[in-house]
């Protein structure tokens, strides 16, 4: 009798185009899909990453860090699909109950998830789970909201929605290859009308337009938290650190760690905020 599939095989998900733009993409083999979480994720049993690599290619980057020199290099230009994630997760003994953080390390819902539908079978693999894990979901991407359906079946779900500048302009200096802000403020609105938790991300920050006015943006969102932080410092191979073109990118916006600190004070006030910018990294 011929083994029937489901939707959670490999064979039965949509495959990723060889190209997207300037990105390519090949489908791997994973070892593994859950990497335990260490340093500032370490309030997480697990961290969860369904691609390798960000088609989002953003210039500041942490993760880029975390390839080879010469993967990092083209950061942006190459993807790879674990195409045996989702055998992998449902293997996973210690994941039922688990703190999993999701997109540590690429963004799941960069533009070739439209295709593949890799993170959202995952979160259909997750659902099921009993007891179900508590995720955190990272992302700067408003396709996010196509998961809505799979997301509200969750006990404890939140969204981090990276939400860097107020200016498209600085947007695309430091990040062309990401979506619209316009479109981030309108997915956190979109996720908080559905009843999922969210958070906005202002991480790095960027050059900011206008502070104050941001900050009213941010509270119409409705996100639950906003979070505020600065460049990491250091530049390191393997090592959580910020890359010499977004560093050129900020000296050309003269953006110093004190300008930071004088919109984040802003912004802070606007919003009486105390959090600092590593609790956008606790587990609900
Ligand atoms: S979206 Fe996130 S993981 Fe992707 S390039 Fe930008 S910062 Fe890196």
């Amino acid at each position: 009798m011929a083994l029937q599939m489901t939707l959670f095989e490999p064979e039965a998900r949509p495959r990723p185009p060889a190209q997207m733009g300037r990105t390519s993409f090949v489908e791997r083999e994973a070892k593994s899909i859950l990497t335990p979480a260490t340093g500032m994720m370490k309030s997480y049993d697990f961290m969860l990453n369904p691609y390798r690599g960000c088609q989002f290619g953003c210039s500041y980057c942490y993760a880029a860090w975390f390839s080879e020199p010469e993967e990092m290099a083209r950061w942006g230009e190459w993807v790879e699909v674990k195409t045996n994630a989702v055998r992998l997760l449902r293997k996973e003994r210690t994941l039922p109950g688990a703190k999993v953080y999701i997109g540590s390390a690429t963004d799941p819902y960069q533009p070739v998830e439209g295709k593949t539908q890799l993170t959202r079978s995952l979160l259909e693999a997750m659902v099921e789970m009993s007891p179900q894990p508590r995720i955190v979901i990272q992302t700067r991407s408003p396709l996010v909201v196509r998961d809505v359906d799979v997301l509200e079946k969750f006990d404890n779900v939140r969204v981090n929605m990276s939400v860097p500048t107020d200016d498209d302009e600085v947007r695309r200096a430091f990040e062309p290859g990401a979506p619209a802000i316009v479109r981030r403020l309108a997915a956190l609105k979109m996720l908080h009308a559905a009843g999922i938790a969210t958070a906005a991300c202002v991480m790095p920050m960027l050059p900011l337009h206008d502070p104050v006015e941001f900050a009213r943006s941010l509270r119409e969102t409705r996100a639950g938290k906003v979070y505020t932080g600065y460049f990491h410092a250091g530049a390191k191979q393997y090592t959580t650190g910020t890359r010499p073109e977004a560093l050129r990118v900020a000296k050309r916006y003269n953006w110093t760690k004190e300008r930071y600190e004088e919109a984040a004070a802003m912004i802070k006030s606007e919003l009486n905020l105390d959090e600092q910018g590593q609790m956008a990294y606790a587990p609900l």
